[in-house]
């Protein structure tokens, strides 16, 4: 059985003493959660002091992106390498919001991921439509496409160290989330792509997580689906009580 894996993307939210209380505050209600990983994934700016403040807990902190390169004159970028050496082990890769609003292309996904791989660090590699590609139909080609142009360069050993995140773009930060029927059917297709390339060990193992409004409501419905995995979840983890009841009911799963 495939254990749930909860990460808490925080965006760009928080100052130090939000975050101090939040992270403190979440410790606090999941130390007996022994059935999930936990991982919160920070502005890259906070990382070391979540980390510090984690270090005693069985939670991982991640970065929600990186550069591919592993130094040089790229203002403003931060490298695998530099996430490693402050403790990161998880890069969040491909977010919806990073292609939307930076351009982040499925080539760029491929090398970041590779990147990330290289430097043994688990990326968490979003995938999903947009709700006009979903519309028209194409909801099965744009998910082909993210998959084998940004994944399916990997061998099959370094592909199952991947975490998959399934986040249809409409359903990220709008309270609109997908049943826990489509968001099934939709982790089935992806699983059963990953089945037609790397066979049914990898396929079996790999983690795919749902993303896109999630919240203490909705996820114990979601979560209990058969192909999916965990959460990626945005809004919700910045609330100590909001986030500890979805790694509660995740737990008891
Ligand atoms: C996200 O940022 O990946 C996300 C799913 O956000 P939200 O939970 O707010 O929709």
């Amino acid at each position: 059985m495939r254990k749930q894996v909860i990460a808490g993307n925080w965006k760009m939210n928080g100052d130090s003493g939000f975050i101090t209380e939040l992270v403190n505050g979440i410790i606090k209600e999941s130390t007996d959660l022994n059935n999930i990983d936990i991982i919160f994934i920070p502005p890259a700016i906070y990382a070391s002091k979540v980390i510090e403040l984690t270090v005693t807990s069985n939670i991982a902190v991640g970065l929600q992106n990186v550069y591919f390169e592993s130094k040089g004159a790229y203002t403003g970028e931060t490298s695998t390498e530099m996430a490693k050496d402050i403790g990161a082990s998880h890069i969040l890769v491909g977010h919806s919001e990073r292609r939307q609003y930076y351009g982040e292309t499925n080539e760029w996904v491929s090398k970041k991921t590779s990147c990330v791989l290289n430097n043994s660090l688990t990326p968490i590699v979003c995938l999903g439509e947009s709700l006009e590609q979903r519309e028209s139909g194409k909801l099965e080609e744009v998910l082909g496409a993210q998959l084998s142009e940004g994944l399916f360069h990997l061998s099959a050993d370094d592909f199952s160290k991947v975490i998959i995140a399934y986040e249809p773009v409409w359903a990220i930060g709008t309270g609109k989330t997908a049943s826990p029927e489509q968001a099934q059917e939709v982790h089935a297709f992806i699983r059963n792509l990953i089945k037609e390339k790397y066979g049914d060990t990898v396929s079996e193992k790999i983690i795919i997580q749902y993303g896109g409004s999630v919240n203490d409501k909705n996820a114990k419905e979601l979560l209990g689906q058969a192909d999916i995995d965990g959460a990626l979840v945005g809004g919700a983890s910045l609330k100590v009580d909001g986030f500890s009841a979805i790694l509660k009911e995740a737990n008891n799963l």
